[in-house]
């Protein structure tokens, strides 16, 4: 009995330390300003600038969380390929389920880091006129049924009303 209540005083005490002491913080002392203080920034979600504009994130989106919207000037990624628009992702709408990056092409097709991300796309460095001239290493299989997703945006809304 005597032992139990060391025990219970001990985490008493413990926790009246961490409370009014900040012992055992994880978070720094400077982020915890900055958020306080409004200054942590959202992180990015798309690459712009490796991003091809296909739309195939926006297709497979469950919850119309990404909207494609006109660039201000078109931008020629190699011959014949123009992107016109670019995602953009509303977080307040995601459910996290990692469509968007799983189903872009970048990704998927080529095995490269993909230009969205629903936490934070980080940085893609990718030279794309190139990539887009690379063979892509997968099955028939998988490039038409990643093809369903970049192609038809209401795929996913007609599997749920099949179920
Ligand atoms: S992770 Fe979010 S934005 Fe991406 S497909 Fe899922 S719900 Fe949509
Ligand atoms: S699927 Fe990838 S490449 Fe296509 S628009 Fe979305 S982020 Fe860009």
């Amino acid at each position: 009995m005597k032992n139990l209540v060391l025990i219970f005083l001990e985490g008493a005490y413990t926790n009246l330390k961490r409370i009014l002491f900040a012992s055992d913080r994880v978070t720094d002392m400077e982020l915890r300003s900055m958020i306080l203080e409004g200054r942590v920034k959202p992180t990015e979600k798309v690459a712009e600038v490796p991003c091809i504009g296909c739309g195939g994130c926006c297709n497979a989106c469950p919850t119309e969380a990404i909207e494609m919207v006109d660039l201000d000037e078109p931008v020629e990624l190699m011959e014949g390929m123009t992107k016109t628009k670019i995602p953009v992702l509303n977080s307040e709408k995601c459910v996290y389920c990692y469509y968007c990056h799983d189903f872009c092409p970048l990704y998927a097709l080529f095995g490269e880091a993909g230009t969205i991300h629903p936490n934070d796309v980080g940085i893609v460095e990718l030279d794309i006129s190139q990539l887009l001239e690379k063979p892509v290493k997968i099955s028939e299989d998988k490039i038409a049924f990643i093809s369903q997703y970049l192609a038809d945006n209401t795929i996913i809304r007609k599997r749920e009303d099949e179920k």
